[in-house]
């Protein structure tokens, strides 16, 4: 089956073919099989990208504002039109399970279109300081550079508060997964914006990525991926000194205190480190308990896991679909045999097959014991589904080791009542961090400190990183 665009490039309000005559393939990871295929756009496409949104922005910026958030409006009605389109390509394209696929992959970035909305509320109002009047401007061309995992709620979290904002878009896809792009570009070419407010090349990341982060045209870089992609942007885009964001990777903990509901803390950090097959940033991929409860979490937490037996993610009884692809299969399958080579315990799964699966690229739930806390797997993001259980003696101490990482992006406190947990979860170094259960919330400021990167988005914060600053002092 294909499901290769007709026209594959999307600039200046056309769908156009890329320069060059290569493509890349898409798999289905689930079945191995290539089901599409898109360009392989070079840094002259990402030229012309540039070239029409910078053509574009004076006049977008200068649109009343609530023209701005109608066409927003629309682009969201064309999404909602879309929705279940964008679901079945996400199972197909990442493999995450169909029956949470919609509420995860599509639902909630919905919902944070319209965080963005009610966020736009007033924020272009001037305020006055003394004798200054200060205004917010548009940043003015944003190239967007977005990972697979969750690729509509990451596109979303760039694109919709630069249009919102007066700036305009070059979006470069992940080329793992590009196919939900392709639906929301679709939904933005109903949704009617002037042509070049918007535009999306295709391509990999050192080609396409690379030529858009330095390119002198763009003021802003808002980068998802990893932290190796993200040093390459920021090193490239540093030449121009354009803003930069960046969203990148992340080792988080949760930290079970010494009266928590171990239940409940258990079956909740085993859930959020084994969404989406662990490929999830916010992922909690460590559990930290009190060492006198430490054996008993180990068999918690591994037989909780061992019920997401890996599947076909669209069969309704799967839990765990497969990972993206054979290089982060491969890439998780090796943190686990160096794990163990380093000395830790399998608790249940490992790097081998799971039983019956031999086609697809599926990885057994793994939890890890014994583990030392400055090894590879305790320190480096797996982005699979792997979990290592460690013991602390004392909050201190597990202070001190769930902060013990380069990363800061998320975390958990689980705690006899909120105030204690509070305590703790202030004491953490991490953009975000659940108290005793707390949902994730699609308004509140999102991002991480150390190597998981600089600014934050969605919601209030999320729509500011995209204006700038103007004082007239009167
Ligand atoms: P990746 O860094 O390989 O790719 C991300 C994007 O950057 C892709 O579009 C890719 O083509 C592009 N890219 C890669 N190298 C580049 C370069 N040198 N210059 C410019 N662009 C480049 O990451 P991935 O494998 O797609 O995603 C997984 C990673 O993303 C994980 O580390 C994960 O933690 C992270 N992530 C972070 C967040 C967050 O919000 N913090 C969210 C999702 C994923």
């Amino acid at each position: 089956m294909s499901r290769s665009p007709a026209k594959p490039l999307y600039v200046d309000g056309q769908w156009f073919e890329a320069s060059g005559q290569n493509r890349i393939a898409v798999t289905n990871p689930t079945t191995e099989e290539v089901f599409a295929y898109v360009p392989r756009g070079s840094a002259s496409d990402a030229d012309r990208a540039v070239a029409a949104a910078r053509a574009a922005q004076d006049a977008w910026g200068a649109r009343p504002q609530a023209e701005r958030v109608a066409a927003v409006e629309s682009l969201h009605k064309a999404l909602e039109a879309r929705a279940s389109q964008l679901t079945e390509a996400v199972v197909d394209d990442v493999g995450t399970p169909h029956r949470i696929a919609d509420k995860l992959q599509t639902q909630l970035p919905l919902a944070a279109v319209r965080d963005f909305i009610g966020a736009a509320d007033g924020i272009e109002e001037p305020v006055r300081f003394r004798n200054s009047r200060i205004h917010r401007s548009p940043v003015g061309v944003v190239a967007a550079i977005t990972p697979w995992n969750y690729p509509l709620l990451q596109t979303i979290g760039k694109v919709v508060p630069a249009l919102l904002s007066g700036s305009t878009v070059v979006l470069k896809p992940s080329e793992v997964a590009p196919l939900v792009p392709y639906v929301l570009a679709e939904a933005i070419h109903e949704a009617g914006l002037p042509p070049g407010v918007f535009n999306m090349v295709s391509g990999v990341g050192p080609e396409i990525g690379a030529a858009l982060a330095g390119h002198p045209d763009v003021d802003m870089v808002s980068f998802t991926g990893s932290t190796a992609g993200g040093r390459a942007v920021a090193a490239a885009a540093a030449r121009g000194i354009k803003r930069v964001a960046l969203e990148l990777g992340g080792k988080s903990a949760a930290i079970a205190l010494p009266d928590a509901d171990l239940e409940r803390a258990v079956k909740a950090t085993v859930s959020s480190c084994l969404l989406n097959s662990g490929q999830t940033c916010l992922a909690i991929s460590r559990l930290l308990v009190p060492r006198e409860r430490y054996a008993e979490a180990v068999e918690l937490a591994a037989a909780i896991a061992a019920r997401f037996t890996p599947g076909n993610p669209r069969e309704s009884a799967t839990k765990q679909g497969p990972l993206v692809s054979a290089t982060q299969r491969d890439r998780v399958r090796g943190f686990i045999d160096r794990a163990v080579a380093d000395g830790a315990a399998i608790a249940t799964g490992g790097a081998a097959v799971p039983d019956g699966l031999d086609r697809g690229y599926f990885v057994r739930p793994t939890v890890i014991a014994d583990a030392d806390p400055g090894s590879e797997i305790a320190q480096e993001e797996v982005f699979g589904p792997v979990l290592v259980v460690l013991p602390y003696e004392g909050v201190d101490d597990a202070v001190r080791i769930a902060n013990g990482t380069p990363y800061g992006l998320s975390g958990a406190v689980w705690g006899p009542d909120e105030d204690s947990a509070v305590s703790v979860a202030r004491r953490l170094r991490s953009g975000q961090v659940d108290v005793n259960g707390g949902a994730f919330n699609s308004a509140a400021p999102f991002g991480g400190m150390k190597l998981s990167g600089t600014g934050r988005e969605f919601g209030r914060l999320g729509l500011e990183e995209y204006y700038e600053v103007q004082s007239l002092q009167l």
